[in-house]
């Protein structure tokens, strides 16, 4: 658990559409020897078609994510993959609402929400991302948008603790421009206070909120001690020795 508060730090890496099957055999290779369990829970989040080789070599104690989920069991919905399908492939978790989905593949407010709900009716836990664009940051509609589309979410959610909220700013997400501590802190106590009023006091100090943006290993640990931070979803960094480092940032040095 954080001593900060008894919620237990989650770490996701977003491999996006990178590497290949030896990238993520070097992933995992690093991943699998590290004692973070007692401390931090963590999930990879390889490309679909690495899914199944990706949970064949992960140790127990490692998670896997699927990067998306369609919001149907089946049927004529070609290069889409179901929570079914994912479930019976062992996966447990999906990060649903990424930015990139929002953006290129122009995934909507209700259309994120309802993948929400049928991975959560599924079985699945899954990672929820919400962030502003910098126009809406620079127009001070950060609070705004990022409720609005926690706001859709939740309409979906019955049971807050399979879902990780990621807040990841859409201008700090691989740009190299991560969002200060305190950037970070002021929405994630806006999102739980958010949750307080309108689920539970119980749901928000349960809920892990995450934060997803250019996080690195050398800005990982000032980030961490943000009191509403939770834990982080790595892009760039989950490809490279700097995911070990920002996973070790909650652990204990003694260990
Ligand atoms: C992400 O894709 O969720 C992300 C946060 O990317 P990066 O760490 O590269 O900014």
């Amino acid at each position: 658990m954080d001593p900060k508060h008894n919620r237990k730090p989650f770490v996701g890496g977003n491999l996006k559409m990178n590497g290949s099957r030896a990238m993520l055999k070097e992933i995992i290779d690093r991943l699998n020897p590290l004692k973070f369990d007692d401390y931090v829970e963590v999930a990879i989040a390889p490309p679909s078609i690495f899914l199944d080789l990706a949970h064949r070599s992960v140790r127990k104690g490692v998670n896997v994510a699927a990067q998306n989920a369609f919001n149907c069991t089946k049927g004529a919905y070609t290069g889409e993959v179901s929570p079914e399908q994912l479930k019976d492939l062992g996966i447990d978790w999906v990060i649903l609402g990424h930015s990139e989905r929002r953006e290129i593949f122009k995934e909507s407010d209700e259309l994120v929400a309802s993948k929400v709900g049928h991975a959560l009716k599924s079985n699945m836990k899954v990672i929820a991302c919400i962030g502003e664009k910098l126009e809406e940051r620079e127009s001070e509609k950060t609070e705004e948008v990022v409720i609005r589309q926690l706001q859709a979410i939740a309409v979906k959610v019955d049971d807050w603790k399979n879902v990780v909220i990621a807040y990841e700013p859409v201008w700090a997400i691989g740009t190299g421009k991560v969002a200060t501590p305190q950037q970070a802190q002021d929405v994630h106590l806006i999102i739980r206070d958010w949750l307080a009023k309108n689920i539970s006091e119980k749901v928000a100090q349960d809920t892990r909120i995450i934060y997803g943006g250019s996080v690195k290993g050398t800005n990982s640990a000032e980030l961490a001690k943000q009191f509403d931070v939770d834990g982080f979803l790595v892009g760039g960094a989950s490809l490279t020795e700097d995911f070990i480092k920002i996973i070790e940032c909650f652990i204990p040095s003694e260990n």
